[in-house]
């Protein structure tokens, strides 16, 4: 029986990601890492600590000090701040997926790696009633990110739910991978440049073109799924 849609935030409720990409490529740009910016979108969901190594392993043939890592992953937020304020873009037909999902009665939870302070504020003006500040999991909470089933699974029991009482709905293929470690459906939605393949290869259950598309057929996959 579902009882509730687990939902990504980057790249699923907000248009956010060309945002990411951006600052990711021009922070590490200025400290002497090469990278395209495709390859950010297959971090996405990561923490900034492993993407931060993970570059400076490809580099530099080493793990960044603390110190580096935590003053890149700060320069990266205040850039990502910078670009994304104060027009913080909905993604298109993600209003319409949360309205239908409301109107079958499932709860809505935020399972995010971001951690942006006014994040909740943001949502509320965006999306307003459809979340509960208490039932979302951040980049405060976690300690491994995605792809591990931690936030997934932390989303899970904040909701009290069993997995097959949830869904996920994600972008990332290794949010993909984190939605199906924690043994929950995970529904794709490929709002980026990746080729589908990539999603599937990462797991998910269903893949479709866009939210509005997940609009047009999340009532008959949540009764399907509720006859299982
Ligand atoms: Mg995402």
């Amino acid at each position: 029986m579902i009882k509730a849609v687990l939902f990504d935030m980057d790249g699923v409720l907000y248009d956010s990601m060309p945002g990411h990409v951006q600052a990711w490529h021009d922070i590490m740009s200025g400290v002497g890492v090469e990278s395209s910016k495709d390859e950010y979108y297959l971090y996405e969901g990561r923490t900034g600590h492993s993407t931060i190594n993970l570059l400076f392993n490809r580099t530099f043939g080493r793990d960044a000090t603390p110190e580096e890592i935590k003053a890149l992953y700060a320069k990266k937020t205040q850039r990502f701040v910078e670009l994304e304020y104060p027009e913080s873009k909905p993604m298109p037909g993600a209003l319409e997926v949360l309205g239908k999902v409301k109107a079958l009665g499932l709860q809505r939870i935020i399972v995010t790696g971001s951690g942006q302070q006014s994040l909740f504020e943001k949502i509320e003006t965006h999306y307003p009633g459809f979340f509960d500040k208490n039932l979302m999991i951040t980049a405060y909470d976690v300690k491994y990110g995605k792809p591990h089933p931690e936030p997934y699974l932390m989303g899970l029991k904040k909701g009290n739910l069993q997995p097959e009482e949830a869904i996920v709905v994600e972008n990332a293929p290794l949010g993909v991978e984190s939605g199906r470690a924690a043994g929950i459906y995970t529904v794709a939605v490929n709002t980026g440049p990746l080729p589908d393949k990539i999603l599937w290869e990462a797991g998910a259950n269903a893949v479709y073109p866009s939210l509005h598309a997940l609009a047009e057929h999340i009532e008959e996959l949540i009764v399907s799924l509720r006859k299982l």
